[in-house]
């Protein structure tokens, strides 16, 4: 499968938003089984490093994460009691959504499986009409709900998104689909892109701000955190250019952004474990 160059600026967008939607998929599910950040940065956005940092701050947390492997085959699973019912609704509605944009687009551009004609060896001989089982079988092919089967729902949203973005770009896969028409690519597109804004804003990545509950523990000053759309946080202290924290080479002085806020995690959590003044 090759992306044709020719893939028009629309469709491009629309792989995006799908591509931003499932790489942020394993946090919405994982924020399901908590209450909403009153922390920051939000649990799920802790990568790697600040994962192992905080593990040590966690052990009072009654309620496991959502096991993630990878950020993998994610599918929404029975929540006995959701914490988080912004996730959940987020969640449901984002798989609900690009599930039917699969079947609407699949519905238009994706050829019916071949049937050929096969002779019984009855007597006397009959011939019947079959659906090509390989053809059928195409992994490159959407399954419909039917009332026996999930389709290919049963894979969950990942590949749903997948598999939008290889329409929305026009791959090709052999003569198993048609260009996505004008209109149904716009459709496509503005529902990419109204999942990733229900995703992001749901994870708080929508670019809110958030003050922390805990001061600057350098200079004392007000810490406010952000994060924006795709994810990364950033840490700014009130202090600014004057923060005493200590910089390392080329950090912006009262701000913390990627590694740089391993620094401030490990400091803040030092803080917690005193008795707030
Ligand atoms: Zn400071």
């Amino acid at each position: 499968m090759t992306t044709p160059l020719a893939a028009p600026p629309v469709g491009r967008r629309a792989a995006v938003d799908l591509a931003a939607i499932r790489e942020q998929w394993g946090d919405l599910l994982a924020a399901i089984a908590h209450p909403p950040a009153a922390e920051w940065p939000p649990r799920e956005t802790r990568g790697g490093f600040l994962d192992q940092l905080a593990a040590a701050d966690r052990t009072d947390d009654p309620i496991p994460a959502a096991p993630v492997i990878g950020r993998l085959p994610l599918t929404i699973r029975e929540h006995p009691a959701p914490l988080n019912l912004d996730a959940l609704d987020a969640a449901l509605d984002t798989e609900r959504d690009l599930f039917d944009l699969a079947d609407a687009v699949a519905e238009q551009v994706q050829r019916p499986v071949r049937r050929t004609p096969v002779v019984l060896r009855s007597l006397p001989p009959r011939t019947v009409v079959r659906e090509d089982l390989a053809d059928r079988q195409n992994p490159g092919r959407w399954h419909y709900q039917t009332p026996e089967s999930a389709g290919s729902r049963a894979y969950g949203l990942h590949w749903a998104a997948v598999w939008l973005e290889g329409r929305a770009l026009g791959e090709k896969y052999g003569d198993l689909f048609t260009p996505v028409p004008a209109l149904l690519l716009d459709h496509l597109a503005a529902t990419a892109a109204g999942a990733r804004q229900a995703v992001e804003r749901a994870l708080g990545r929508d670019g809110r701000s958030t003050a922390l509950d805990r001061p600057c523990p350098w200079c004392g000053g007000r810490l406010t955190g952000r994060t924006r759309a795709g994810g990364e946080p950033v840490v700014a202290c009130s202090t600014g250019a004057l923060c005493t924290a200590p910089a390392e080479d080329g950090r912006r002085r009262g701000e913390w952004r990627g590694a740089d806020l391993i620094a401030l995690w490990a400091a803040l959590a030092v803080d917690r474990q005193q008795p707030a003044a």
